[in-house]
């Protein structure tokens, strides 16, 4: 392990037994435990009965009844004890998305998940289940009701994304029934909910800074925002149904609120919900793509002399300016998900959880 990642660890790793008499089935590990999703998964699976260990390179939170492992997936030496006596192995670990670190999300997501599949084929993991997400197959275009069998982007979004694509091909195609070691991609897209670290956080701070002011395009380009409970049903139903001649194996799956929304309505009912002024204000998406692209072009030309790092690019308006929603019908057919909290409702629970970012008059 390295020293910066030994640094994020500190040196406590817990080691009590947890798991009591919890049939093999049902113990798991969730690596990337203590991040946002992580942590929902853990006390999701808890409730329906797993024994949970969680690997990360921090503890996020504390619980008695899971079994801490901290290290970095990358080194095998850490990872094996993690997956000591597991069945199942949830995946879904990643840097950030907006780290501007590409050899970060290399080593974690690519060669990192390469040590998670041998670790687990070496530990007797039968199962190992992976978080992927959605814009694998988004290039910047419109994508409406997009299906699994859409290709991969060749010109994903950003770097963050072409590592999740490297990540989710490995996961797949280390399928192998015959050593019964059985993988499955899931694809979110838009997580949200109470605690989320980023997403409504980062809205509210750009509305503080007079920042939300414009919708780009005419705003009533949908895409899709996925409450994390149901992100969380989806990935224990896919666990449950991957079986050997499951038509789930070396198989990817969108999971979604099944609601597509305008880009903008969302926005702007958070902001609304926590007393901001919505944006009111068009400016055509091909003024904004090109500005865009201006600005990129002028900071490639004054990088040997200027290190600027600018957040109005062409990807984010085009995130923000396109249709970008995903069909979900694979996962009800071969794994019988549906949504378990309606759109309405997970809005309404994310503002109230969010009531002390409120703008105070
Ligand atoms: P998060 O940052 O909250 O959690 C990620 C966790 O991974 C963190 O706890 C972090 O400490 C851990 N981690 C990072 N590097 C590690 C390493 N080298 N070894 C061990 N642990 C490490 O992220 P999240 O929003 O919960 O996302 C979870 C997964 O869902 C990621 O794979 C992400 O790509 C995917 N995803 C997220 C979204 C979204 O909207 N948040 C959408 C689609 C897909």
């Amino acid at each position: 392990m390295d020293q910066e990642v030994g640094e994020q660890m500190g040196d406590q790793v817990k080691q009590i037994d947890v798991a009591g008499d919890v049939p093999k089935a049902k113990k798991c590990t969730v690596i990337g435990g203590s991040g946002f999703l992580g942590q929902y998964m853990v006390e999701e699976l808890l409730a329906r009965g797993y024994a949970v260990n969680v690997f990360d390179i921090r503890q996020g939170f504390d619980n008695p009844q899971v079994q801490f492992f901290l290290g970095d997936l990358c080194s095998q030496q850490d990872l094996s004890p993690a997956l000591k006596g597991v069945s199942t192995v949830f995946h879904c670990a990643s840097p950030p998305p907006f780290s501007d670190n590409k050899e970060l999300f290399y080593r974690v997501n690519y060669i990192g998940t390469k040590n998670v599949i041998e670790t687990c084929k070496e530990a007797g993991v039968q199962k190992l289940i992976l978080t992927s997400s959605a814009s694998v197959i988004f290039e910047g275009v419109d994508i409406r009701n997009g299906t699994e069998d859409l290709p991969y982007a060749t010109t994903p979004i950003d770097y963050y994304t072409e590592t999740k694509i490297l990540q989710e091909k490995a996961v797949l195609s280390a399928n192998d029934p015959e050593s019964n070691f059985l993988t499955v991609a899931i694809r979110p897209h838009g997580i949200f909910g109470p605690r989320d670290p980023q997403l409504v956080p980062i809205l509210i701070e750009a509305a503080r800074n007079g920042k939300m002011k414009f919708v780009i395009g005419n705003g009533e380009n949908l895409v899709d925002f996925t409450f994390v409970e149901n992100v969380v049903h989806g990935h224990i139903l896919a666990a449950e149904h991957l079986a050997q001649d499951a038509a789930l194996c070396g198989k990817a799956f969108h999971i979604t609120n099944d609601e597509p929304i305008p880009f903008w309505t969302f926005l702007s009912r958070i902001l609304t919900g926590l007393n901001y002024e919505a944006p009111k204000y068009h400016i055509p998406y091909w003024v904004a793509y090109y500005l865009a692209l201006l600005l990129s072009l002028l900071v490639t030309l004054l990088s040997p002399i200027l290190q600027l790092r600018p957040t109005f690019t062409p990807m984010r308006v085009a995130l923000a300016g396109t249709f970008h929603y995903y069909s979900c019908e694979r996962a009800k057919k071969a794994m019988g998900y549906q949504p378990l909290v309606t759109l309405d409702e997970a809005m309404e629970r994310t503002v109230q959880s969010f009531r002390h970012l409120c703008r105070v008059e």
